[in-house]
């Protein structure tokens, strides 16, 4: 093995992460697999958290990507005009757009996630001269101020302290016969309640960082009368549960709802690729000339392969169907884990192909996680507690690697809970035998 390992210990910050639960260094990847250096490969159920809903490498992203950079097509142009930018932008409204009868001006932000957020959070305050902005418990947003502020887990937060966020409960959080919007609206109708009008409110269809908390559609559609009837915003943040990941191209699209603001990262750039697009109701995009401003907005490379993937999987609906029928397997899969494994599994969660089982005892998953990478699969958790075991496969994945990828969970699970049970049964003998 090259040494390259330590320079990673040696050199680079202990802000890192995900290498922790996966030591070793990947050098390729196709599809729904990844190659380590020693030529060791790895189903891949986590999806660069969400930006590889088309996979690794995917062979017709890839040509085009390569055909651009051979034809010397322009990669980086600030904000200028290109041909790539408006080819993306026609094959967007074209697809994806104009089918689900929606109408939105396109931002390109900043690329990541969370300077999404921060535009549209942004333009909401200007464009409501308001400054509260409402998010829910266990909610995840992105790790710079403003996004951060909106974020519901401490350890994120850590102690840095950010104003005019006031956060309500998730749906189900308070317990299932809950209604969390009665209590916004009461909160909304008095006067003295302490929460003034809000600018927006934030949130997840799906909380992916959460738990894997799924909103009800009742609750979503009561979240968009409310917002409506209040004169308040509401941005739907799909940037990890956008791009298909829930099956439908938006997550909002099962409640039938249209969001003022949707907030899209991750998958939108089609292999991997930085970008973001914030979608805003033609009328509130109110911005001045470079008032949001930023120096990567719009990578040309990623306008092209964004489009390529939306003309391939989105000109039919035949790609909702395929990802329907492998998050039925995945449901269908999960519920028998969790009769087989009660003692173990409290609930399945989630929805198409961001879906997971919550275990009783979160000390068990990382223990399950590190089973599965040594028989070749990359998996991680998610929740308050890390509690959710959570697969996040590529959607193109094929059902040949899907199948064996649930099978290796279940055979960790299997070996933890034997191992666990042998344990304490030689706990038991020996605690009976010094009882004799
Ligand atoms: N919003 C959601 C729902 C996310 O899951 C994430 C990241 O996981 C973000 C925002 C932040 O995205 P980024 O890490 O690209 O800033």
């Amino acid at each position: 093995m090259k040494n390259t390992q330590s320079a990673f210990d040696k050199y680079e910050s202990s802000a890192r992460t995900y290498c922790r639960t996966f030591p070793v260094v990947f050098s390729k990847a196709q599809g729904a697999r990844l190659f380590d250096e020693n030529g060791n490969q790895f189903i891949d159920f986590l999806a660069g958290a969400g930006a590889l809903n088309f996979g690794h490498n995917s062979p017709i992203i890839k040509q085009g990507v390569i055909e651009y950079l051979e034809g010397n097509g322009l990669v980086m142009a600030l904000d200028l005009h290109s041909t790539e930018k408006r080819r993306f932008i026609d094959a967007f409204q074209k697809y994806i757009l104009k089918p689900r009868d929606l109408s939105y001006k396109m931002q390109f932000t900043s690329p990541t996630g969370t300077s999404v957020i921060e535009s549209a959070v942004k333009l909401a305050k200007k464009w409501t001269k308001r400054e509260t902005i409402v998010s829910f418990t266990n909610g995840f947003h992105g790790m710079t101020g403003l996004s951060l502020s909106l974020t519901g887990s401490s350890h994120h937060r850590q102690a840095t302290a950010y104003g005019n966020t006031f956060r309500l409960p998730y749906d189900g959080y308070l317990g299932d016969g809950i209604n969390t919007m009665a209590y916004f609206r009461k909160l909304l109708e008095d006067k003295s309640s302490g929460l003034d009008l809000p600018a927006a409110v934030v949130v997840e269809t799906v909380q992916g960082e959460g738990g894997l908390n799924t909103a009800s559609i009742e609750w979503l559609q009561e979240l968009r009368n409310i917002t409506e009837q209040y004169g308040i915003l509401l941005i739907v943040d799909e940037v990890q549960s956008g791009c298909g990941r829930t099956g439908k191209f938006f997550s909002f699209e099962r409640a039938s709802i249209k969001p003022d603001l949707v907030c899209l990262s991750k998958s939108i750039g089609g292999m991997g690729l930085p970008f973001a697009l914030l979608l805003t109701r033609p009328d509130i995009d109110i911005w001045q000339p470079g008032e949001d401003n930023g120096t990567f907005r719009g990578n040309n490379l990623a306008f092209v392969a964004s489009r390529i993937a939306i003309e391939h999987y989105w000109a039919t609906n035949e790609f909702e169907l395929q990802v329907e029928h492998k998050a039925k397997i995945i449901t269908e899969f999960l519920s028998g884990l969790k009769s087989s494994f009660s003692q173990y599994i409290g609930s399945v969660k989630g929805i198409g192909i961001m879906q997971g089982v919550e275990f009783l005892d979160p000390e068990v998953v990382p223990g399950i996680i590190n089973l599965c990478f040594g028989k070749g699969l990359i998996v991680e958790s998610c929740g308050n507690q890390g509690q959710v075991l959570k697969i996040m496969a590529p959607l193109i994945i094929d059902e040949v690697d899907l199948l064996s990828g649930l099978k290796i969970i279940e055979d960790c699970i299997s070996s933890y809970a034997s191992y666990n049970s042998c344990t304490s049964n030689n706990i038991k003998q020996n605690l009976s035998l010094t009882a004799e």
